[in-house]
């Protein structure tokens, strides 16, 4: 075989690629942004559907959510599910002034914390909208990581002052299910054949239990499917950096 420069380099892409796709872990990091529209009902209802899967999840919690359903934290960390922050009251956070943030991030955590005597150490910011200083102030309030970018945008804050944990897209698609069914009006089937036939092995997937939940036996099914470990963020970190 004759091989030019060009087929070489796409030669060893392919190898290290390959060798990439191998040697990666096998998991499945899901995740739930629960604000308020999510009822107790809706909520109790998704808890048993990730026990039956043997799902453990990360729920990124506001604290108005918190205070709606006083119950449904101890249940999830009953359950053996990650609690992270998803802010007090989902403010837009690119634009808010210091004060703000420091409600907004450092409030959130330190409620959760005295709360529930646990540590926080996951963000994911309201409508994903997260910019380079509301990275470095995650990092000042002594977040371990933030999930709030799509793996197509992963590298737009590179070198980011915290670990990111990116959710997965379907090339442009965002596999979460608010922008997907509800802003992108993809068609349920169609939505659940990416869910379902997600090429690579690191996959995180988000969603909105309200939005989730209208589509329970689709949802249970596309757990059932996986068999990959269903883990937290947090257990992911500390198998890959042992953090
Ligand atoms: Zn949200």
């Amino acid at each position: 075989m004759n091989l030019n420069k060009y087929g070489l380099i796409l030669l060893l892409f392919l190898f290290f690629s390959t060798c990439v796709y191998i040697f990666s872990q096998d998991v499945l990091l899901i995740s739930f942004d629960t604000e308020s529209p999510d009822n107790e009902t809706v909520m109790l209802e998704l808890l048993s559907i990730l026990e039956k899967t043997n799902t453990k999840a990360t729920f990124f919690v506001t604290i108005e959510f918190q205070k709606n359903l006083p119950n449904m934290i101890p249940l999830m960390l009953e359950q053996g599910h990650e609690i992270s922050c998803h802010t007090q009251n989902h403010s837009i956070l690119p634009f808010a002034n210091k004060s703000l943030k420091e409600y907004e991030l450092q409030g959130c955590k330190q409620i959760l914390e005295e709360q529930y005597n646990i540590t926080i150490k996951g963000f994911r910011a309201p409508y994903r909208m997260i910019n380079l200083n509301t990275l470095f102030s995650l990092k000042k309030y002594d977040y371990t990581y933030d999930a709030s970018v799509f793996s197509i945008f992963r590298n737009m804050f590179f070198p980011s002052p915290i670990t990111e944990i990116s959710t997965s897209s379907y090339l442009i698609f965002p596999l979460d299910d608010y922008l997907s069914l509800e802003v992108f009006h993809l068609s349920p089937e169609f939505y659940f054949k990416l869910l379902n036939n997600y090429p690579f092995k690191y996959k995180s997937y988000s969603f909105h239990p309200h939005v989730i939940m209208q589509y329970p036996l689709e949802f249970e099914q596309t757990l059932i499917n996986k068999d990959s470990n269903k883990i937290t963020h947090i257990a992911y970190l500390e198998t890959k950096y042992g953090r």
